[in-house]
């Protein structure tokens, strides 16, 4: 049967491959609807930080409603992780003491910026955390070397405890297992990046940068697969050049910045009114905050649900008392039955996935032949890494008279009800690009 659909298909190309695509309104046009499943927009729910009841409590909260979501997780933390923190580069004892002579400035901070919190302080951390900060923020640099010398000056006197003595007084903390994150992948859920130690990413100098990026990239590969390294977000969202790049040379995408020019992209800090871009899309990310109110969480879906251009990417952190600005069960709940309620006009899905759709639509080119009673559909994209795999949604326009279709693509077989709207019929289906082209024709009643 496949073998038969494959000559013909063969017939009809060497038959008309030389008209033109057909019109708008013709039978056979065709046009990859603008998102998954013909939808009038897109929701990706994301969580970062790996903190535990991301996993303990919000993850039966998505089951309940089957919403995929997206973790960026922190590598170094899990256990069975062959990457944890560590500094690339002299040894530090040396760094150590050139700093009691020579004050930190802009040819040494980077350096000692990404050291300071692998001495085995974990009080020093919060050093190159605020450091980092202000750093990253470009307006005060003698402040932030000021910090770093603050930093040293407490090593060289022996003011901060020792790691053994600090986790005596912090105590233990539950984290999630390679083994709990592979279970939860083979279930949908996508796992993507946030480095191996959550670093200032700005401060690092660019050994370590590329270790924080490359490292976390092989930990999740070793354990969960290449699907898993697709996405990154640099932590505090920073939108450093220098990190973002290194990011974007590593992995397809960046929750930071989305550099294709037919996305507006609007970061958590952002102000303008999604509605008021004319792009073809917008990535527009809310983050979800403890004081966050659910009016306004609400208000986002419905901006999305009324426009036909936006993706709401959902940023959350902690739930229930763990993790940073923690979200309560209750309100996910509340949440995720709003969202999934108006699922009829959302396409929930991955970032990844989300990403994918856009890109491979927009460097994607159809084309469609008629011959009687067999439409024919050639879908191309240009992309040629081999992660865009997702398939694209089309939609054919198809005789009135036609009730139900076959559509074929390769061995893939699928039954379509046809869509009557004023005296025209159509049909939505899925095609992968770059595979065989895609025949319709109706099944006889
Ligand atoms: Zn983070």
């Amino acid at each position: 049967m496949a073998n038969k659909w494959c000559v013909r298909a063969f017939e009809i190309l060497g038959l008309l491959v030389l008209s033109a695509g057909l019109a708008s309104g013709q039978v056979g046009q065709t046009q990859i609807t603008k998102w998954q499943y013909g939808k009038s927009a897109a929701v990706s729910l994301t969580y970062d930080d790996g903190s535990i009841n991301q996993f303990r409590v919000a993850v039966p909260i998505m089951d309940t409603f089957g919403l995929p979501a997206t973790f960026f997780i922190i590598t170094g933390d899990i256990p069975g992780s062959r990457y944890h923190g560590t500094f690339i580069g002299r040894p530090t004892n040396a760094i150590v003491q050139e700093t009691a002579n020579a004050p930190t400035n802009k040819d040494n901070f980077l350096e000692r910026a990404s050291a300071i919190g692998f001495l085995g302080y974990p009080e020093a951390i919060d050093y190159h955390t605020r450091a980092g900060e202000v750093f990253d923020e470009g307006k005060d640099f003698d402040k932030a070397y000021q910090l770093i010398d603050e930093a040293y000056a407490k090593v060289r006197q022996g003011v901060f405890k020792r790691a053994a003595e600090h986790l005596n007084s912090a105590g233990h903390r539950e984290r999630i297992t390679w083994e709990e994150l592979i279970a939860l992948a083979n279930r949908g859920y996508e796992f993507a990046s946030h480095t191996v130690t959550h670093p200032r990413l700005a401060a690092l100098d660019d050994a370590n940068l590329v270790y924080e990026l490359e490292k976390s990239r092989q930990d999740i590969l070793d354990h969960l697969g290449f699907k898993h390294t697709f996405s990154v977000e640099c932590p505090y969202g920073t939108e450093n050049p220098r990190a973002v790049q290194s990011a974007l040379q590593r992995y397809q995408v960046a929750r930071n910045h989305m550099p294709d020019s037919f996305v507006d992209d609007l970061d958590r800090w952002n102000t303008m009114d999604p509605a008021g871009s004319k792009k073809e899309y917008v990535r527009w990310q809310q983050g979800a905050l403890t004081k966050t109110p659910m009016t306004l969480m609400k208000s986002w879906v419905d901006t999305i649900a009324s426009r036909d251009n936006i993706w709401l990417v959902l940023v959350f952190h902690g739930v229930n008392g763990k993790g940073w600005e923690p979200t309560t069960d209750d309100e996910l709940k509340e949440y995720f039955a709003y969202i999934k309620a108006k699922e009829d006009r959302l396409w929930i899905a991955t970032f990844q996935d989300v990403t994918k759709y856009i890109r491979e639509r927009m460097h994607s080119e159809v084309r469609s032949y008629r011959d009687g009673e067999t439409i024919l559909v050639v879908l191309r994209d240009n992309l040629t890494d081999p992660s865009y795999d997702l398939p694209l949604t089309l939609k054919t326009n198809v005789a009135s008279a036609w009730q139900t279709v076959e559509v074929h693509q390769g061995e893939r077989v699928k039954h379509v009800e046809v869509v009557h709207q004023n005296g025209q019929g159509y049909v939505l289906y899925q095609a992968v690009p770059n595979a065989e082209a895609v025949m319709i024709r109706p099944v006889q009643p």
